[in-house]
């Protein structure tokens, strides 16, 4: 017989799935022809079983704090987020007899509260209208929870199990999938540990692998001062603990507008129903893989994009037309998206 114990034994080992149509470049449009220029193949993580690549870090980071101690049998894991991390979390702890407590701004969406109840943890909202050192806010509630007895604060931003997790799965799974040829490894970035991760493991089996940062237009990663941006899940205004400064060869910024299309587009002409921040780092690696097209470099190039969430948290927003015209977005069309090297 053919099975697993738990669900939590089902994180990683996401396929590689070849970019086709969506690239506009010769002979990667047609099914079965076989692609001329750069291989672009998406590292589809909404196949981890809750959705998204932040499983990965949630099973280490957990493990670690049993390992360590921080976390004892019964304890309380707190978290302030409201995203695919407390979804990680939230599962995880439900299987190895842990209570979750997540803390989110009321500005969070009650579908996303009820995912993270729907797995058995418990939700404080806040309110968004005080000020920080209000005994209400965000950050006061989190920090009193996280001080309790048992209780024990993963945080994403600092904890070097995080990136980590990348290094010991992510890393290692796209260089056998790749069978060593990865040539440039395309991620956004928010904590920083995915591109911290993989790209340092991926640099140490070949120093000249490419490691490229997608990131939102207006986040301190490509130079930005952390200019509102619409795109969710990457791009910061401070630099976490969590990012290695020293691993990104070059940055790659994107504008919402192409971020939102070219998610558009994964669904429509790959069948990728994935988050806007998979729409944002696919964008990237088409950009680089028209770079790359003709080059001599360009024919042995194989890029790989890392694909973090699903776009099932995004039909109201991104997939919803109306949504999408109340910012002034287009609902197919691309419109061009300059480098920060020409800027
Ligand atoms: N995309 C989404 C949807 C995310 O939730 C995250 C994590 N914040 C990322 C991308 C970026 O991953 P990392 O935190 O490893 O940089």
């Amino acid at each position: 017989m053919d099975y697993v114990d738990s669900v939590i034994d089902l994180i990683g080992n996401t396929p590689l799935v070849r970019l086709g149509r969506t690239l506009d470049l010769p002979g990667t449009g047609q099914e079965g022809e076989q692609a001329s220029g750069p291989l672009v193949l998406a590292k589809v993580e909404y196949l981890n079983p809750g959705g998204s690549v932040k499983d990965r870090i949630a099973t280490r980071m957990i493990e670690a704090a049993e390992a360590s101690g921080e976390l004892q049998p019964g304890g309380t894991i707190v978290e302030p987020t409201s995203g695919n991390t407390g979804v990680g979390l939230a599962m995880v702890a439900q299987q190895k007899g842990y209570h979750c407590v997540f803390v989110c701004p009321d500005k969070v969406s009650e579908d996303k509260r009820n995912v993270l109840r729907a797995y058995g943890a418990e939700v404080v909202v806040c309110p968004t209208a005080v000020a920080p050192e209000h005994p209400d806010s965000y950050y006061n509630v989190s920090d009193r929870l996280a001080s309790q007895p048992g209780a024990w604060k993963p945080n994403q931003y600092a904890n070097q199990h995080n990136p980590r997790s990348h290094y010991e799965t992510t890393g290692p799974e796209i260089w056998e999938q790749t069978q060593g040829r990865i040539t440039h490894f395309v991620t956004g970035m928010g904590t920083g540990g995915t591109i911290s991760g993989v790209g340092r493991y991926l640099k140490e089996q070949n120093p000249g692998v490419q490691v490229i940062g997608a990131d939102p237009a207006g986040s301190v990663y490509s130079g930005g001062t952390g200019r509102p941006y619409l795109v969710e899940g990457v791009g910061e205004d401070f630099w976490p603990e969590t990012y290695d400064r020293t691993v990104a060869d070059r940055v790659i910024e994107v504008s919402d507008a192409d971020s939102f299309a070219f998610t558009r587009r994964l669904a429509r002409e790959e069948a990728l129903l994935v988050g806007g921040s998979c729409g944002m780092a696919a964008f990237a690696a088409r950009t680089l893989a028209h770079e790359l097209a003709g080059t001599p470099e360009g024919r042995d190039a194989v890029v790989v994009v890392l694909l973090p969430d699903s776009g099932r948290g995004y039909l109201t927003k991104i997939f919803n037309d109306d949504w999408l015209a109340q910012y002034g977005f287009a609902t197919g069309q691309e419109r061009p998206t300059r480098t920060v090297g020409e800027v």
